[in-house]
């Protein structure tokens, strides 16, 4: 059933972060576009989670540099590049924007 819904097989071993030169939480952001997609109600907390994760690290999906890197190291063979487009564009889009907090999306638009 969860697999069904599951859209990015991740599986969070993180082999893809540590040669990020764009430090983006990859495994985060795929866990929070599962997420999304599961989910049948309200999808404020994902992302509020989603901007939180992208300002404590200081980098979001929109910025990675598609140098390949990450591909690499994954075992599962993901194309990682284009899923991340996928998720900034998910996560980032007007549809979801409304949702946030007017003082929370002032601020990551600075
Ligand atoms: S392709 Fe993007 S996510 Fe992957 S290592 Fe390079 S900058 Fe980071
Ligand atoms: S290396 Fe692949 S499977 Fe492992 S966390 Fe990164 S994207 Fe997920």
């Amino acid at each position: 059933m969860i697999r069904q819904n599951t859209a990015i097989a991740c599986i969070a071993c993180e082999y893809c972060t540590s040669g990020c030169p764009q430090n983006i939480m990859i495994p985060s952001y795929f866990a929070l576009y599962n997420s999304l997609k599961r989910t049948t109600g309200s999808s404020s907390s994902q992302v509020l989670y989603y901007h939180n994760t992208s300002i404590a690290a200081g980098s979001k999906p929109g910025d990675c540099i598609a140098c390949g890197q990450c591909e690499k190291s994954c075992p599962q063979h993901l194309p990682i590049r284009q899923y991340l487009k996928e998720v900034a564009q998910k996560f980032e889009s007007s549809d979801l924007f409304p949702k946030m907090p007017s003082q929370l999306k002032r601020g990551i638009s600075q």
